[in-house]
């Protein structure tokens, strides 16, 4: 084990130093390829690609044969297809919130005030006399010497805790927390997975607009429906009764019954040193829920690596997309998802190709298209629980999500900021390539933690997110604003994000070059990138190749 960190600390000292400077030949990605494949996957007989439906055989038939045609092989044990089982919990009959405690009887309505939900596989959920408990913001970062939950024990209590981090209202990015750039320790689906980790009953965050970036009509409407999880062997029982979210009203009247003000009580949670705090008051919550399964399938093919077939690099970008959504005012109800992500699986059956082309890399190469990122990065989430490849022998990889098809630009944006020895990497390709590196925009909104890569990177294995920037070849950074603000303001996640034979396809076949030796600079190296030692996942990533699983 000593043996294998020194290794790991020999590797990441290569890195930063440039000795690692030799990046991968050039290729030129097939653009017929790409293009046959976003006409096809984004046409109107696909569906919009909705997972579990039956627009999903299609999907899985043309990558498949794809993946055949270039020359992979197989990925999943002899087969193409990785089943990924989740389950949908929809919570209905909710009787109230109601808080006793310090003399107080109040009562909340579900949705305007507070909404709720069970991540628990059970027919009824009942929580009775539940002492609340203000733990900050629930963060436990043993690298930063920061624990919310120190000296608490939180069995059959509930945890009250504040949204984002706590330096997301700073301007700069200097604090422990990074500043306003969000980290893990700030999303939402990190503040229950700590709590189920503390052994809490339930946890409710406190929702404020500001640091969420969105009001609380987004979390009443993404809770007004069934939650979905990945499948797992326990049926959620290591999971809390109860997650969910209260209005801040709602949070400022809880704290004020129990002679608190939240205002000063957030305050206090900046700060280091912070202990948390019992109310004195007691929820009392109940609903029943409705359990439905169903299973999707990842497509994985393989080309298996010349001298170190067992150490492996990933490929991946996500098939599914919305199916049928509300239609636009022409009657247009399919999302088909043309840039998110038919250009993402286009740009992997490209790097496919390419790679077989040249021939196999010293390491294994595998090429894995992913269902369920819309409902929420499951298809990551179940290969990295389940996966097919060691996580502790897999180098790194890069996940490709919307490829803008907008023309080719001077400049690409690591998203996640310098987080890893793959930033090594990334400069000495940019510097090969002619291109210049630029800063993340709107860091604050943790775009890192929002795609399939976070799923594979929160269990060590660092990961590519990359963008292209806004530099555009023609037109410069004023076309470059316009194409970026023209997708999210009038096609992101709608019927229009579709398919066009205008499309400008000199930015994708750039990304692809980019991605191409990126990737091919690891699988044709030896060493074993790692997070920066105060990054939230160096621990993950030293557990996961100490253990050789
Ligand atoms: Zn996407």
């Amino acid at each position: 084990m000593i043996r294998k960190t020194l290794a790991a600390l020999a590797c990441a000292t290569m890195l930063a130093t440039g000795a690692h400077a030799q990046t991968a030949a050039p290729i030129q990605p097939d653009v017929a390829l790409m293009r046959d494949a976003v006409k096809t996957l984004a046409s109107d007989a696909f569906e919009g690609r909705a997972p579990a439906t039956a627009a999903e055989p299609k999907v899985l038939d043309y990558i498949i044969g794809k993946f055949r045609a270039v020359g992979l092989q197989p990925g999943v044990h002899g087969g193409w297809l990785q089943d990924v089982p989740t389950v949908a919990i929809a919570g209905h009959d909710h009787s109230g919130l109601h808080i006793t405690g310090k003399g107080q009887d109040l009562t909340f309505a579900y949705g305007s005030d507070y909404v709720v939900g069970s991540y628990r596989e059970v027919a009824q959920t009942t929580l009775a006399n539940a002492p609340l408990v203000f733990v900050g913001f629930g963060v436990n970062a043993p690298e930063l010497g920061w624990n919310d939950y120190a000296g608490v024990d939180m069995h059959g209590k509930i945890a009250v805790i504040l949204i984002n981090d706590p330096d997301y209202w700073m301007t700069s990015e200097d604090g422990l927390f990074k500043g306003r750039r969000m980290t893990y320790y700030g999303r939402w689906t990190y503040k229950f997975e700590e709590a189920a980790r503390q052994g809490a009953a339930g946890a409710l965050i406190v929702h404020d607009t500001f640091p969420a970036a969105y009001g609380w009509n987004v979390v009443q409407s993404s809770w007004s429906g069934p939650q979905r999880f990945v499948a797992s062997d326990d049926h959620g029982m290591s999971q809390t009764q109860i997650n969910g979210w209260v209005q801040h009203g709602v949070a400022a009247k809880l704290f004020a019954a129990a002679g608190l003000d939240l205002d000063a009580q957030a305050e206090a949670a900046r700060h280091k040193g912070f202990h948390a705090v019992p109310l004195g008051l007691s929820a009392n919550v109940a609903f029943a829920n409705t359990i439905t399964r169903s299973v999707s399938h990842n497509v994985i093919g393989v080309l298996p690596g010349r001298t170190h077939p067992e150490d492996v690099v990933l490929y991946s970008a996500h098939w599914d997309h919305l199916g049928h959504c509300t239609p636009d005012a022409k009657g247009d109800g399919i999302c088909n998802g043309a840039v998110d992500n038919a250009t993402g699986v286009a740009a992997l059956l490209a790097l496919a190709e390419a790679n077989v082309k040249t021939g196999p890399a010293a390491r294994s190469q595998v090429f894995v298209a992913l269902t369920l990122e819309e409902s929420g990065l499951l298809g990551s989430e179940y290969y990295a629980q389940h996966p097919v490849y060691p996580l502790s022998h897999t180098v790194g990889g890069v996940n490709m999500d919307a490829l803008p098809p907008s023309g080719a630009a001077h400049d690409y944006a690591m998203t996640g900021g310098d987080k890893s020895d793959l930033t090594g990497v990334l400069r000495s390709t940019l510097a090969d390539m002619g291109l210049r590196e630029t800063a993340e925009d709107h860091t604050e909104r943790g775009h890192y933690y929002r795609s399939d890569h976070f799923s594979m990177a929160k269990r060590g294995v660092p990961m590519f997110d990359l963008s292209r920037g806004h530099d555009l070849l023609i037109g410069g950074t004023a076309a470059g604003d316009a194409a970026a603000e023209d997708y999210v303001t009038h096609r992101y996640h709608q019927p229009s994000d579709e398919y066009s034979d205008s499309w400008d396809w000199s930015g994708i076949t750039e990304d692809v070059g980019l991605f191409y030796r990126l990737g091919r600079t690891l699988a044709d190296g030896n060493t074993w990138p790692n997070w920066h030692p105060t990054d939230e996942f160096r621990a993950a990533r030293d557990a996961s190749r100490a253990s050789g699983q």
